[in-house]
């Protein structure tokens, strides 16, 4: 049964791109910047909440495009996830990921990192051979890669699904549930899922701890994680307040500003090394 409460507080999602000339001529140029090299990734850190240290990061693609300069994902992923250019995408932040993982490694550096998964590509057939493949052509690990999925792409062929993720955590790939509070999932499939993170939607997360309504459903949330047997991430974590709330509640990970901005791969390189002098 969906939580009735929790949508209330569903995302709001701004519609930059107004005219459909200009949607038409931005995804028309979608193919092209792929190409000419205008897509990237920023990476932001994850923390383990307790001590501070880092636990992984997450990839965030990013599209510096010429005329209309840097677009946010959300000005351009929700219209392209009904096509099949979700999955040119998906492939590039995927290739582009591992990629990451493999050279930091090189460099000394161990982390998972996340990247962002629509409906389409976990129910595209082939998609786990493609992962393992990925994963051979990099030498890395699955527990090296972790992948954000959405309540709503669970929840689209749960018995598909299910089959796909245990493909994919034969693997060692880390799933995770993004945004989790703000779909119709219901509780009583969640434990049939090979799932390892559940990632708190940040509209909850920021309203604590003052409103009330907002911390109940963290608190559930960690909760439901824990009897799992499961970790929970708070997402949008942007001030001291709320951190150490979430510390105080159990809360195990925690993302956001008042870590750290999404940053390019150097940054990020420097950033991780900046923690600890080295
Ligand atoms: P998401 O997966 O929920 O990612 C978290 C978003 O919150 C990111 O926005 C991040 O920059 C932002 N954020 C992180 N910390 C804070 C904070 O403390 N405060 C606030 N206000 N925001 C914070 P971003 O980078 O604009 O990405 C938006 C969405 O685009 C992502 O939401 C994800 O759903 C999607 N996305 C990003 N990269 C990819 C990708 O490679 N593939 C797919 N399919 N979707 C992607
Ligand atoms: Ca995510
Ligand atoms: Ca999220
Ligand atoms: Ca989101």
């Amino acid at each position: 049964v969906a939580e009735k409460s929790a949508l209330d507080y569903a995302d709001y999602h701004p519609d930059i791109i107004r005219s459909t000339e200009e949607n038409l001529a931005v995804l028309g140029s979608l193919q092209k910047a792929i190409e000419g090299n205008q897509l990237s990734l920023d990476y932001q850190p994850k923390v383990t909440l307790a001590t501070g240290l880092i636990y992984g990061a997450e990839a965030l693609l990013r599209w510096n495009h010429p005329t209309l300069g840097p677009l946010p994902p959300e000005a351009f992923i929700p219209r392209i996830e009904q096509s099949t250019l979700i999955q040119v995408v998906t492939d590039f932040s995927l290739e582009q990921a591992a990629k990451q993982v493999s050279s930091w490694q090189r460099a000394g550096l161990e982390l998972p990192v996340a990247v962002n998964i629509s409906t389409r590509n976990l129910l595209h057939p082939g998609f786990a051979d493609q992962l393992a493949a990925m994963l051979e052509r990099y030498t890395i690990d699955g527990t090296l890669l972790e992948l954000e999925i959405t309540e709503g792409a669970l929840m689209t062929d749960m018995e598909r699904t299910i089959e796909e993720l245990n493909r994919m955590t034969q693997l060692q790939i880390i799933i995770s549930i993004d945004d989790f509070g703000t779909g119709y999932s219901s509780l009583q499939y969640l434990h049939r899922l090979p799932i390892s993170l559940i990632k708190i939607d940040q509209s909850f997360v920021r309203r604590c701890p003052a409103d009330k309504g907002a911390v109940s459903i963290v608190e559930a949330a960690v909760t439901l994680a824990h009897n799992m047997g499961i970790k929970a991430l708070a997402e949008g974590v942007e001030n001291a307040t709320v951190y150490h709330f979430l510390r105080d509640i159990g809360c195990d990970l925690a993302q956001g500003y008042l870590v750290s901005r999404p940053l390019s791969a150097d940054e990020f390189f420097n950033w991780y090394h900046s923690l600890d002098g080295t």
